[in-house]
């Protein structure tokens, strides 16, 4: 699927709970406060015909991608500035979709890994709706995937593995060439906020936001709309005075795996700006051979992909099994 068909599904769905009143075109424009222990109790917000509104609320739920809603208003409450994380990772993609042709091989989908650290490139095919295939370009810094046809195929030729430019090198372009900038991956650490505000609730790419090339932000997203459904179910009393924080909480632990599954592969790169930490080279080593591993052995590469898509657990890959392979593997590479 797309993603304009995964969000039309999703609108579709939401729109059919009678309890959910979508108001489309209108945009939030602050939270607001009534109360003097300034808790958030509602939002003001400009319709979709221009005028502004304020709406009433006993809980907002922060899904904004951007979250600079909750923390505006967490410093026009006066409120302890957010501690944050950023990784910089200056990532560009292209993407555009292409008539439906055959991947050599059979293959369902294929993902170009780069060559890192000397190359950044990756390129992703995938089977979409209509007939079509999306093909998606990702670089780093001045490498920047073109958004001009030619040059557009040129950049496809020039991956690491010739598979996806064969598939699409005779094909029809369907659309045009998109771009996209992600800048850096940040992880906002609400849950450090003392005094978090009753009523408000982050979500979702509003406390963290994942360089997208790793592919776990909607996974996330929907765990933590899990974690706050299994919440709501078991709270009594006065759910309002704890959820958020509780939240929030259990939150920074969900995100601790994808975190470190996207930082550390992205300080391969030297040009990444954030706080390495002090063992990385030895991360690094095992991640690399790691990957080489994964590419002779299935078992490890299903297990892999498993952990990358948040499926199973980063710890399984500490299994001493695994460990004395890969480990095996790093002094095969230092002597061969
Ligand atoms: C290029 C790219 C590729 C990605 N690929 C993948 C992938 O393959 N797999 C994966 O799991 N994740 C991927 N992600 C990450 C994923 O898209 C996000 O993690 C996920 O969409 C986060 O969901 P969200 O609901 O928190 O925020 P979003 O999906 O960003 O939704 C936020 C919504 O809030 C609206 N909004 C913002 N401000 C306001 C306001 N003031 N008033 C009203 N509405 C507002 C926005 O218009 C938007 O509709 C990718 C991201 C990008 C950018």
């Amino acid at each position: 699927m797309s993603r304009p068909l995964i969000e039309r599904a999703l609108r579709r769905q939401v729109e059919r709970m009678r309890n959910i009143k979508v108001r489309g075109g209108s945009r939030v424009l602050n939270i607001v406060s009534e109360s003097n222990v300034q808790a958030a109790t509602g939002i003001q917000c400009q319709m979709v015909d221009g005028s502004l509104e304020t709406l009433k609320s006993d809980l907002i739920v922060d899904a904004s991608g951007n979250g600079s809603l909750t923390v505006q208003f967490l410093k026009s409450t006066a409120r302890r500035p957010l501690a944050e994380t950023s990784i910089s990772v200056n990532t560009r993609y292209a993407s555009a979709l292409f008539e439906r042709s055959h991947i050599p091989n059979d293959y369902k989908a294929v993902l170009s890994f780069p060559n890192a650290p000397e190359q950044g490139r990756a390129g992703l095919i995938l089977p979409a709706e209509n007939n079509s295939n999306q093909v998606i370009l990702s670089g780093r810094g001045k490498d920047i995937p073109p958004i001009d046809g030619d040059e557009f195929l040129g950049y496809v030729r020039q991956l690491p593995t010739p598979t996806i430019y064969n598939a699409i090198k005779n094909a029809k372009r369907l659309s045009d060439i998109t771009p996209f900038s992600f800048p850096e991956s940040r992880w906002r650490h609400f849950a450090q906020v003392p005094d978090f505000p009753r009523g408000l609730l982050p979500i979702g790419d509003a406390i963290c936001r994942l360089n997208p090339v790793y592919g776990q932000g909607m996974t996330v997203a929907a765990q933590e709309a899990k974690l706050l459904f299994d919440l709501l179910q078991t709270m009594d009393g006065d759910p309002l005075a704890t959820l958020a924080p509780t939240f929030l909480t259990k939150a920074e632990t969900l995100l601790a795996d994808p975190w470190a599954m996207s930082a550390i592969p992205d300080f391969t790169y030297p040009e990444t700006i954030g706080e390495r930490p002090p063992d990385l080279e030895d991360r690094l080593n095992f991640q690399s051979a790691l990957g080489r591993l994964a590419a002779r052995d299935l078992e490890i590469y299903e297990l892999l992909v498993e952990v990358r898509h948040v499926l199973k657990p980063l710890t399984l890959l500490d299994d001493p099994s695994i460990v004395t392979r890969v480990k095996e593997e790093i002094a095969g590479c230092f002597t061969g």
